[in-house]
């Protein structure tokens, strides 16, 4: 379970002043929720989603997830918690070009220690349970993006996270991809996973049974279907 209690997020520069990009969110989210973030650019999805990611730290209110607080934890433990709790996905994929996919997905594990030979049967596994096993050794570079994205949620998957946070994983996506990548996100729900995801897409909101909207960082709209 994720609770953002009075949450505000101001951006200080010196020459804008100060820019309240979130103010006063109050959320809870269920596991097993399928969330749809929306709204205009500059709304402040991708501001909610690094605080929720704890890759960064509101300036006012709390963000616990299952009883930790994030601005308790230092930056190490932080770094260790998301390592373990979250998994992201972003619209530019991030993922490591001149690597094979095996490589790309292992990548996790390797940052939590795991060792060679678990961590290459761990990514083989939900390589295959994604249907994604053909392309095992292909390299990033050689992929389409439709396919980038799949092998980055594939990635976000490995560590089996309770949280999975999609920033506009449709963005760069055309129809048919973008639906391939919209069923997948959907069966990474599960009664212990919490899938949140950002989209401008109408059909991407069909998937979902919750639908925030925010508008100037506040949320305008709450609905489950
Ligand atoms: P969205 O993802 O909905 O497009 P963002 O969360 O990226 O919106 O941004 C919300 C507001 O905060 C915008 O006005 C944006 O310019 C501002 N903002 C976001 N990140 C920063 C930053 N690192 N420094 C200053 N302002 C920022
Ligand atoms: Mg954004």
């Amino acid at each position: 379970m994720i609770i953002l209690k009075g949450v505000a997020k101001t951006y200080s520069s010196s020459y804008m002043g100060n820019m309240c990009a979130l103010s006063d969110i109050n959320l809870t989210f269920n596991d097993s929720e399928f969330v749809a973030i929306t709204g205009r650019s500059g709304s402040g999805k991708t501001t909610l989603m690094n605080l929720i990611g704890g890759l960064d730290r509101p300036t006012l209110g709390e963000v616990i997830i299952d009883n930790t607080l994030l601005s308790s934890l230092t930056e190490v433990q932080s770094a260790k918690f998301r390592n373990e709790h979250i998994g992201f996905v972003f619209q530019a994929f991030y993922l490591e070009p001149k690597f094979s996919v095996l490589q790309n997905v292992a990548l996790p594990l390797l940052i939590k220690g795991v060792a060679k030979k678990d961590r290459e049967d761990c990514a083989k596994n939900i390589l295959r349970t994604l249907g994604l096993e053909k392309m095992l050794l292909k390299k990033v570079s050689e992929l389409s993006g439709g396919e980038m994205q799949r092998v980055a949620i594939a990635r976000a998957l490995v560590t089996n996270p309770k949280i999975i946070l999609a920033d506009e994983p449709t963005g760069n996506l055309d129809t048919e991809n973008g639906k391939l990548v919209m069923d997948l996100l959907k069966s990474c729900v599960s009664s212990d996973r919490i899938v949140i995801l950002v989209t401008h897409n109408e059909a991407d909101v069909r998937y979902c049974n919750r639908i925030i909207k925010l508008c100037d960082g506040k949320v305008v709209e709450d609905e489950r279907q």
